[in-house]
Formats: C-alpha cells, sequence, structure tokens
C-alpha cells in the first residue's frame, strides 16, 4: 500500500520474521464482546471489517490469563485448550483480509471489580470497591505460568502474537511502582526488584513461543501518580524488556486512577507523541506512539519526526474502520474522525454495556446494523441536519433511496455548531466535515436555508418523511426571565452577545457545564489550548523527572466568578459521562466556580438573580443569568392525525424526545430508521 501522502505511516515495518503492512495499530479496546462464547462471531465481523479497511497490526480486548486476573467477573479469559476455538473465529476472520492480530494478555490486578483480585500488595485502588490480597512467591510463580500459558494458547488458537499490558495501572504497572508495590522481598523495593515479575514475563513467555511470534509490550511511559516511576526507571524497565524478548515496545499514558485527563476531547491531539520519541531514542526496538492520535496527518508527522515507529490508535478503528484504506487512497477528508467523547466506548464498558461509537452506531454491531442496498428504491425527505437528519440522509442513501435533506438553517450540524464552541470540543468540527462529505458521495440533495411546511412536503410526493427538527430551549417560568441580563445558551454561544464578568447559569446539565467552561476561557489564550498551556493547568512534566510525570499544577486565574445552580440536590454533573465528568467538574473546581443544589429561583432584577437554597435567601449579585434549562421537543411538521394514504412520518432525535437526548441517540437512531426503510 502507497501513498505520497502519508509515506511514513504506510510504510511496511519488517519485523524479520514477519511484516506488517504500515504503521497504524488499532489499540487494545474493551468492547465486552470478547466476554461471552457466544458472542464471538459478532467479535469477528468487527475485527474483520477493521482487517478490511487495512490497518497494519489490530490488539484484542484484554484477555485475562486467569481468574484472579478478570477485570470483571467471568471476563474473557484464555486458560484453556477450549478457549481457543472461539478465538480462532477471530484470527481466521483477521488473516482473510490479509491482516494481523495479536491477543492482548492483561490481568488487572487491583483494578478488578471482582473478590479475588490480587497485587503487589494490598493497598486498594481508589476506583475498585475490592481490597487485593498481595500475592505470595508461590502465587508469583503461578501467576508467571498463567502468563506463559495464557500466550502458548494465544499461538495456538492463530494469532501472530500476544500484547503483554503493562501500564495504565493493571498488575504489572501496580509491580513496577513505589506507590503500590510495597514489598520488601526480592519484588520489590529497588526498581531491579520491582520491574522483576514484568521481565520474567516477557523471558519465559519468549522462550515457551519461540522468537517468530510478535510479544509487544505496553510500557507505561509516564504513570500520571504521585509515586510513579521517574523517566530514569521507565528507561531502565524499557531496555531490560527488550533484553529479555519484546519485538514492539507500545507506550501508555497515565494510570486509570490518575486525575489527569489522557484521552478525553479536551486534551490536546498527540500530546504525549514526544514522550515516545524519548523512549525511542533509548532502545533499539520499534516504539509505538499512542494517545488522542486520532487523524493519519498528526501519524504520519509522528513517525516523520521520529517520536515513533508506529501509531496505535485505538477509538478511531471504532470510529472509521476503514480509517487506513481512506488515507492510503487520498481520500482522508471521508474519514469519520473520533471526536473523543468516549459516550458509546468507554462509558459504555463502565457501566457494562457493549462499546460501540457515537459518530458510528455500526461499531460492535456490525452483524446487526445492516447498511444493505435496496431493491426498492424510495423518495424520502428528512427535515433538520442535525446529527439525526444527517445520519438517517446520508444512511438511506446509501441504501440505495432518493434523499432530500432540508435544513432551515444555512449549513449542516444543528447543534453541532454550537457545541464546537466550547473550547475543547473543537473535534465536532471533524463531525461535520464528514457528513458534509458523506452528503456528497452518497448523492443526498440538499437545501439549505429553507425551513420547509408539512404543506409544501406533502406536495412533493414523497414516500417518507423524516422529521429530525431537534429542540428548542427551554424558558424557565421565573418572575423576571425576561430582564435584559438574562441570555439563552444560544445568545451566547452562537450569537455572541456580550457577558459581564459575574454570572450565573441556571442549569447543570451538559450545557451548563459546556457555557461555564466557554466563559472561564481566556480570549486571550487561542484554541485549542496549546501543548504548554494544557501541561500546565494540569500539572504534567513530560520530561518526568519524578512522581510519575507530576508536577503542581499552575494556579488558576479565573476569567469570570461563575455560580452554576440545579434545582436537584444530588452532586452536580452526576448525569455527565462516567469517564468524562470528573474533567468537566474539576475544572470548574479550579476556577472557584460555586455551584449550588437544592435551588430555588425567586426572581431576577436589576440587582440579580435571588434564589433559596435549603432554606436561606440568597441574592446573587451577577451581570448576567444564562438560561440552559433543557429542551423542549420541536415537532411543528409532525401531523396532528395518521393519513393511511399519505407519505410515512418518523421522529428521530431530538424531535422524537428531547429529555436524555444525545448526539450518540441522535445518530444512532437516524441510522436503524434509515436502514430500516
Ligand atoms: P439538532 O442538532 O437540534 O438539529 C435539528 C436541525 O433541524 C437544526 O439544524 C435546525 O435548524 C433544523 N430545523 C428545525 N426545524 C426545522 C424546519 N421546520 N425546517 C428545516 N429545518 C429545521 N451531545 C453529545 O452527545 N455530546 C456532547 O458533548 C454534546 N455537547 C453539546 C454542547 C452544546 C453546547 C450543545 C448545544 C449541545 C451538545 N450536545 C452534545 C447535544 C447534541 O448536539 C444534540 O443532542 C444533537 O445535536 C441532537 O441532534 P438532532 O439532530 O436531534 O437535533
Ligand atoms: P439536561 O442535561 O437535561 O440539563 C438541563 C438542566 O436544566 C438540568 O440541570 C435541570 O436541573 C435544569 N432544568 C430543567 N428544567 C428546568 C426548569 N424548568 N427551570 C430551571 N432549571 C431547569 O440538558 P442540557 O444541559 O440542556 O443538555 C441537553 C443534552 O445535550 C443533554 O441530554 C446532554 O446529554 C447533551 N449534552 C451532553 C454533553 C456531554 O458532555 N456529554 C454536553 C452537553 C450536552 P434541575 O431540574 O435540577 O434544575
Ligand atoms: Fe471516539 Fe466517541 Fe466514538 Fe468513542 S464514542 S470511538 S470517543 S467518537
Amino acid at each position: 500500500m502507497t501513498s505520497t501522502s502519508y509515506p511514513h505511516l504506510l510504510a511496511p515495518l519488517d519485523l524479520g520474521f514477519t511484516q506488517l503492512r504500515n504503521r497504524c495499530i488499532m489499540g487494545s479496546m474493551h468492547t465486552g464482546l470478547e466476554d461471552r462464547f457466544y458472542n464471538y462471531p459478532k467479535l469477528a465481523a468487527y475485527f474483520r471489517e477493521r482487517a478490511r479497511g487495512g490497518v497494519g497490526l489490530i490488539v484484542t480486548g484484554g484477555i485475562s490469563p486467569d481468574r484472579r486476573g478478570w477485570l470483571l467477573p467471568f471476563g474473557g479469559t484464555m486458560n484453556t485448550l477450549g478457549d481457543i476455538w472461539n478465538h480462532r473465529k477471530v484470527t481466521r476472520a483477521v488473516h482473510e483480509e490479509g491482516g494481523k492480530i495479536v491477543m492482548q494478555i492483561l490481568h488487572s490486578g487491583r483494578y478488578g471489580y471482582q473478590p479475588f483480585v490480587v497485587s503487589a500488595s494490598s493497598k486498594k485502588s481508589p476506583i475498585s470497591m475490592f481490597k487485593p490480597k498481595a500475592l505470595s512467591e508461590s502465587g508469583i510463580e503461578s501467576t508467571i505460568r498463567d502468563y506463559v500459558r495464557c500466550a502458548r494458547l494465544a499461538q495456538k488458537a492463530g494469532y501472530d502474537g500476544v500484547e503483554i499490558m503493562g501500564s495504565e495501572g493493571y498488575l504489572l504497572n501496580q509491580f513496577l511502582c513505589a506507590r503500590t508495590n510495597l514489598r520488601q522481598d526480592r519484588w520489590g523495593g529497588s526498581i531491579e526488584n520491582r520491574m522483576r515479575l514484568p521481565v520474567e514475563i516477557v523471558r519465559r513467555v519468549r522462550a515457551a513461543v519461540g522468537q517468530n511470534f510478535i510479544l509487544m509490550y505496553r510500557h507505561s511511559i509516564l504513570d500520571l501518580v504521585e509515586g510513579g516511576n521517574s523517566w530514569d526507571e521507565v528507561v531502565t524497565v524499557a531496555q531490560a524488556l527488550e533484553q529479555a524478548g519484546v519485538t514492539i515496545l507500545n507506550t501508555g499514558i497515565g494510570w486509570h486512577e490518575a486525575r489527569v485527563p489522557t484521552i478525553v476531547t479536551s486534551v490536546p491531539r498527540a500530546a504525549f507523541a514526544s514522550v515516545a520519541g524519548r523512549l525511542k531514542k533509548a532502545v533499539g526496538i520499534p516504539v509505538v506512539a499512542s494517545n488522542r492520535i486520532n487523524m493519519p496527518d498528526q501519524a504520519e508527522a509522528i513517525i516523520a519526526r521520529g517520536d515513533a515507529d508506529m501509531v496505535s490508535m485505538a477509538r478511531p478503528f471504532l470510529a472509521d474502520p476503514e480509517f487506513v484504506n481512506k488515507a492510503a487512497s487520498g481520500r482522508a477528508d471521508e474519514i469519520n474522525t473520533c471526536i473523543a467523547c468516549n459516550q458509546a466506548c468507554l462509558d459504555h464498558t463502565f457501566a457494562n454495556k457493549r462499546a460501540s461509537c457515537l459518530v458510528n452506531p455500526r461499531a460492535a454491531f456490525e452483524t446487526e446494523l445492516k447498511y444493505v442496498k435496496t431493491t426498492k428504491r424510495q423518495r424520502v425527505a428528512v427535515i433538520g441536519a442535525g446529527p439525526a437528519g444527517l445520519s438517517a440522509a446520508t444512511v438511506a442513501a446509501e441504501c440505495g433511496h432518493e434523499v432530500t435533506l432540508f435544513d432551515s438553517n444555512d449549513k449542516i450540524g444543528g447543534q453541532f455548531n454550537i457545541a464546537m464552541q466550547i473550547p475543547g470540543k473543537e473535534e465536532f468540527a471533524e463531525t461535520m466535515r464528514y457528513f458534509k462529505r458523506r452528503l456528497e458521495i452518497t448523492g443526498v440533495h440538499l437545501k439549505l436555508g429553507k425551513r420547509i411546511s408539512q404543506e409544501e412536503l406533502l406536495a412533493q410526493g414523497y414516500e417518507h418523511i423524516i422529521v429530525a427538527t431537534g429542540i428548542t430551549p427551554r424558558t424557565p417560568r421565573i418572575e423576571g426571565v425576561d430582564h435584559p441580563k438574562v441570555l439563552s445558551y444560544i445568545d451566547v454561544l452562537l450569537h455572541k452577545k456580550p457577558v459581564g464578568k459575574r454570572v450565573a447559569i441556571i442549569g447543570a446539565g451538559g450545557i451548563g457545564f459546556d457555557v461555564a467552561e466557554y466563559l472561564l476561557h481566556d480570549p486571550s489564550t487561542p484554541l485549542p489550548v496549546p501543548l504548554a498551556h494544557w501541561f500546565a493547568e494540569w500539572g504534567v512534566d513530560p520530561q518526568a523527572l519524578q512522581n510519575g510525570g507530576l508536577i503542581a499544577p499552575v494556579a488558576a486565574h479565573p476569567f469570570r466568578q461563575l455560580y452554576l445552580l440545579q434545582r436537584k440536590a444530588s452532586k452536580l454533573g452526576a448525569g455527565l459521562g462516567k469517564t468524562s465528568g470528573w474533567v468537566h467538574r474539576a475544572t470548574l473546581q479550579r476556577n472557584k466556580v460555586e455551584m449550588l443544589a437544592g435551588v430555588e429561583y425567586r426572581r431576577i432584577d436589576d440587582q440579580g438573580l435571588h434564589i433559596t437554597v435549603n432554606g436561606e435567601a440568597r441574592l446573587l449579585e451577577v451581570d448576567n443569568v444564562i438560561l440552559c434549562a433543557g429542551q423542549d421537543s420541536l415537532t411543528e411538521l409532525m401531523p396532528n392525525q395518521p393519513n393511511e394514504d399519505g407519505p410515512r412520518f418518523h421522529k428521530i432525535g431530538g424531535a422524537a424526545l428531547a429529555s436524555e437526548l444525545d448526539a450518540k441517540r441522535a445518530i444512532r437512531e437516524g441510522a436503524e430508521l434509515a436502514a430500516s426503510l
């Protein structure tokens, strides 16, 4: 595969005994399908699509070498000959498409959510309720044997290699760092002792599987936790792993319990690639860069400037299985870019639901949601070019229908045009670029700047009318809500109305939090936020001189004084994403936003906002009050009564249900409806 645009990324990599067709790795992601034997046909279909899409090397989700290493009760395990039959479905599918695949061996250690957890010491993790048992000398020996058996079984199942998971704070990382390794025997104390377990595992796995088998190791190069390793220790471990027989050194950033975000959308793209670059200078085997790399131009630049030999992208392959083929054929503008929202992937995993993708609802549902060519071409009108309408229109057209998409706005995107105004949500623009291109490719007739009426629609003889008109912001009934100091979030984010220095935000849902971040941003700092600024803000030392790369964050100088309010008594932001909500809350706390729950709104006047909190009256002397109080559906185009002889009307996205609406539901509903026409 060659491309003039990405010569480094698409160059093959010769490992001596085998060759990888390019430098792209699909990093490990737990979909949930790997945990149940009956889901392996679905897992095989999922990996088949990615292999067909051209990726050089696939890494499976984590598979435990034994029961103690389970992340969840009855998680995916490879410890008996019986296990290999399921895995063969996966390896066969990938090989039939010309791909290569390694199985990740993941022992969760104290991160396991089950009662058999073990670790280096008996110190509980802040993110699991189970206290681990410290492994005894014989327990360590049996764990090493379990890794070896697991790797040999993977070899029998047809994998091209294994990846040993040594980062993100899992078992091997727990042995490596003084934070969690309090042992005083030969497995604890000095770095030579702490690294004994991972190095011994690699040495014995290599001896068992022979030389012609990929042995990738995911090494934590920036722990981002107190008591994490220093750079010198990171290098010492890497060199010992190389000596022990590792073929490729993958890298990991941050433990799961770290209080520094490492993959959410507000993390600058490719933020940690230079850290991989420093490691590459210290070892002789190929090094892989990872974390927040989502487009081929960055991946190309990382390899071209010598920061890595390969680039691992995980979520981008959920978003677009054809990522590599598109890049290679000069169609990078057709890539469905991962916007790093975590909403349908990691948030699902943590909720014990099957992972998928917000921008690609087919991910991990390849055998269930199919875009099949129709034998009966129908005329379809879609009203509203927000995420729901864009998804419905492009899938219906892909299936062969004749589709016309209307929007009263003069551009596509609906609320995504507002969302992308939020600092740290710049990625949302990529989704609109993707859909714009998709409309062109699928031949959707686009009619912008036209608020179409029901009569006009009925006159045009459509067979299906899909109402995707979204929502209208809710104006709460509060005395003085028409005061000039009251603005809606649309006034602020879209119409850029001036906002004073002291502000109260009514409503603390996703949009209330986003508006707070928007108002805290000092316009003299460019967007996206420069990397050095972001490191300083979160207290990251990419040199990792000590403490796993943590330093004191710079003091915040809040750009405005903000109050964020809700009527519910629950914690603010409780409904935000599990893996991203804490980042928003931390940002607001650092900027001293006063977050108030259990608020009763009394009135708004020249003095400000009068409220009662826990029975006590308070006046918030603010210049502006911004309404972020939820939304109501816009359904004016739906008929009052069904007409058997007329077109079939459908509602999707915000038009169908405004509460609990997000882009994940909007895009999925659009795709599912269109595929079923
Ligand atoms: P909309 O996006 O509202 O689109 C409806 C479209 O219909 C609009 O373009 C409108 O112009 C058009 N329309 C309406 N009436 C007519 C008519 N009569 N004729 C023609 N056209 C019409 N969601 C997430 O999942 N994650 C996030 O991080 C996130 N962040 C957000 C941040 C902000 C600041 C905002 C405002 C929203 C955010 N959302 C987020 C919500 C997400 O954008 C919405 O859930 C999603 O846009 C809903 O899609 P939709 O297609 O149903 O409606
Ligand atoms: P939302 O999450 O439903 O929040 C609405 C807020 O308004 C709540 O805090 C609610 O709290 C308050 N409210 C509701 N009715 C009110 C009333 N009559 N008077 C005063 N306050 C009222 O909706 P949203 O923030 O508008 O977001 C819309 C959708 O976009 C959400 O579904 C969200 O998932 C999505 N979104 C997601 C993200 C993300 O990061 N994932 C970001 C932005 C938006 P009380 O009722 O307790 O007062
Ligand atoms: Fe990326 Fe969001 Fe899709 Fe996850 S759900 S793969 S973060 S776009």
